[in-house]
């Protein structure tokens, strides 16, 4: 496949002008005929990898997806994009069936989106000329090994026998080894090519914040962000319950989702969120599994999760958009607590006790958070991240011996025999029922620590224990008790140091800085635009534009078609159906705001481009070493060009595109910019081809 076709297609049908690491490379060997397979985490982009062969490829693209609920959605995204898709499962009538089949025949759809389940029913009607590839997509569902085992996977394997010559694609996010090769295995395709993409997920934030007064802090962070879409994951249906309602309380759109919803609530919800009517889901349960919206701005874990596997597929639904997005993961000690119980009676508790080590050490950690994160999955990286909570404020230390002394003398005294609640009771000379109660206001300890904040004194503890002079008996009521170590602290002299407590308030005054959107911006009326046109056409808002398109076009504020489809995120098809409406409100928007339009910097980007055109490098050799797209270098050539510069675009197209382009110039009577073309070739010239030949003609009229 040609570059220029490739890229073509992708501007056209997605709108977007360059590829993700990795998806070229993907691509092409999908274009060899080579079997494939895809480890990207949420949010890497693998549809694109299937989808975009699939609309060049000649026959149909057959896409295998375990979650029905999910594929109207995945087909009305490609047709919003001028795509011809379609999806077959148990809940069509059989009419339905019957014309899809029949449009199969006549050879009229580019993808179709088949459930494992209903496979046997497409396999009577398809031969191996008519399918040019096969995607599976969560191929994870194939093993055993993986969280998310489907039975119906397992039949899976029949498809490489079945079509020997058609290439197979199979895409996961999960990344570890046994799986991978149970798919391999399992699917028939021994000799796949490998495709593993960095897990690093930049644009998510990552912050551990105590578990204090969590509500408090969910209000004051949702205070700026009134309009973003959340998810808040909690341990119990009565926190979801909580969360939800204080929220609500407060002007937010916000509802609970926990098992002891019927399934039409839980659907109606779901939907409700996708389509931005819900605006923040307080969950127990796996909600967002399977759903794409791409414009999750936050998560927040209420409490702790039990692994890092289940923590990284949660905060990965946000910002799948490739905007910055933000996670927020509430650190206590009594979730830890509970959470040792749950594993302590699981089957594999080793395991289990093993993972929620690990998560512990992340929410304690006191280096950059994502370089733990990555280690976890295999991925070693040497720069710290610069966009987690350690990075932007890295804990200083401090002597913590004096701290160290009073909280290990007063376990002494409480003879190993009180949680970490009565501990820093005594400490802070509490007088409630627990102190009280059992005389311990008597001890010498009572009160040693009242200069010390709650907050503090479980920081400092949680230090100590993960220092190890301090352990929790987990069989004894998680009592507090000395280790050996102690020893050294209390009778020996020994020193040590403890991180200080940064001040929250500061930290969140920093940060709610750099997020907040105002509600008369240019984005926040595209926003509404978009919300209004979703509801008419029932689809969701982000199938429509993602929100990172919406902030392109905020910035650039396109006034033409022409400008418009510029924008990353803006294909033929949604310039045709949409650009009218979008340009509008941005022409009203500047008016109303008297806003003069930036000039565009040009810069000298152009003349740069020139010296290497001039030395002889490509298209794509320019492209790789300005690291700009190559529609922009196209766009650099067409300007050079214009500018009389000695461009050859013949080299770019061909004599005969020139030639049809003019007789369209000729015929078409009052051309509306490129839409009238796209029309008149019925879609058969690419957007670049097209810009191309006008350029020429043009030179050639004056
Ligand atoms: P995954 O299936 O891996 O979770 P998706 O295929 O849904 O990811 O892609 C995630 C988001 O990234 C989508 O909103 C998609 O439009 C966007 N995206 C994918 N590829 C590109 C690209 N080359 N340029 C810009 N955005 C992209
Ligand atoms: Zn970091």
């Amino acid at each position: 496949m040609e570059e220029k076709q490739l890229f073509g297609a992708l501007k056209e049908y997605f709108g977007f002008d360059s590829f993700r690491p990795l998806q070229k490379k993907i691509i092409d060997a999908v274009f060899k005929g080579k079997d494939n397979v895809v480890i990207m985490p949420t949010g890497g982009g693998k549809s694109i990898c299937y989808q975009l062969p699939g609309i060049l490829l000649p026959n149909i693209t057959l896409v295998i997806s375990p979650l029905i609920a999910l594929m109207k959605d995945q087909v009305d995204g490609l047709k919003v994009n001028g795509i011809a898709a379609a999806y077959l499962n148990s809940s069509q009538s059989e009419t339905e069936q019957q014309q899809i089949i029949a449009d199969v025949e006549k050879n009229e759809l580019k993808l179709l989106y088949v459930a494992p389940e209903s496979l046997q029913f497409v396999d009577r009607f398809l031969t191996d000329g008519k399918v040019s590839l096969i995607a599976i997509d969560e191929a994870h569902c194939i093993s055993s090994w993986g969280h998310d085992f489907r039975p119906a996977y397992t039949q899976l394997g029949y498809l490489k026998k079945r079509f020997p010559s058609t290439p197979v694609i199979a895409l996961t996010a999960t990344a570890d080894k046994a799986t991978r090769k149970d798919i391999c295995q399992q699917l028939n395709i021994p000799d796949a090519k490998i495709h593993v993409a960095s897990f690093d997920r930049k644009n998510l934030s990552l912050e551990v914040r105590p578990g204090t007064k969590r509500l408090e802090q969910i209000l004051q962070f949702t205070e700026g962000r009134k309009n973003e879409s959340g998810i808040i994951y909690c341990l119990s249906r009565k926190n979801t319950e909580d969360v939800a309602a204080k929220l609500k309380a407060n002007g937010l759109k916000a509802e609970a989702y926990h098992a002891g919803l019927s399934h039409l609530e839980r659907s109606r919800i779901q939907e409700d969120f996708i389509n931005d009517k819900q605006q923040v889901i307080c969950a127990t349960i796996a909600f967002g599994m399977g759903i794409d919206k791409s414009n999750i701005r936050w998560v927040i874990h209420y409490n702790m999760p039990k692994n890092l596997e289940g923590y990284y597929q949660e905060i990965g639904r946000a910002g799948r958009d490739g905007l910055p997005s933000e996670t927020m993961l509430f650190h206590s000690y009594a979730d830890v607590i509970q959470l040792q119980k749950f594993a302590a009676n699981a089957k594999n508790e080793a395991v289990q006790m093993a993972k929620l080590d690990r998560m512990k050490q992340y929410s304690e950690a006191l280096t950059c958070r994502r370089k733990i994160l990555l280690s976890y999955f295999g991925e070693l990286k040497k720069e710290d991240c610069g966009n987690c909570d350690i990075c932007r404020n890295p804990p200083q230390f401090m002597d913590g011996t004096l701290i160290a002394q009073k909280a290990l003398s007063c376990i002494y005294r409480l003879k190993g025999k009180e949680p970490i609640t009565v501990l820093i009771d005594v400490l802070r000379g509490a007088q409630n029922e627990g102190v009280l109660g059992k005389g311990y206001q008597e001890l010498k300890t009572y009160g040693i620590g009242k200069d010390i904040s709650w907050k503090d004194w479980q920081l400092y503890i949680i230090q100590l224990i993960n220092l190890g002079y301090v352990e929790i008996a987990f069989h004894l009521h998680n009592h507090l008790q000395l280790t050996p170590m102690a020893k050294d602290i209390l009778f020996n002299g020994g020193k040590l140091e403890l991180a200080k407590n940064l001040d929250q308030k500061e930290i969140q005054a920093e940060q709610s800085k750099t997020t907040k959107t105002k509600d008369n911006s240019l984005f926040e009326k595209l926003r509404q635009l978009r919300l209004g046109l979703a509801q008419e056409e029932g689809i969701p808002a982000y199938l429509i534009f993602n929100d990172a398109t919406l902030k392109e076009m905020e910035k650039e504020r396109p006034m033409t078609d022409e400008d418009f489809i510029q924008i990353n995120g803006v294909g033929r098809k949604k310039m045709e159906d949409y650009g009218y409406q979008f340009i509008k409100e941005i022409i009203a928007f500047n008016k109303e705001k008297r806003f003069k339009k930036k000039p565009k910097k040009s810069g000298n980007s152009h003349k740069e481009t020139l010296q290497l055109y001039t030395d002889g490098l490509s298209v794509e050799e320019i492209s790789v070493s300005r690291k700009l797209a190559p529609s922009t270098i196209y766009s650099h050539l067409i300007k050079l060009y214009e500018e009389g510069e000695k461009i050859d675009l013949l080299q770019l197209i061909s004599k005969a595109d020139v030639d049809a382009v003019r007789k369209a110039k000729d015929e078409i009577e009052d051309p509306k910019g490129l839409k009238t073309y796209y029309e008149y070739f019925d879609e058969a010239l690419d957007y670049w081809t097209i810009k191309f030949a006008l350029t020429i003609l043009e030179k050639e009229e004056n």
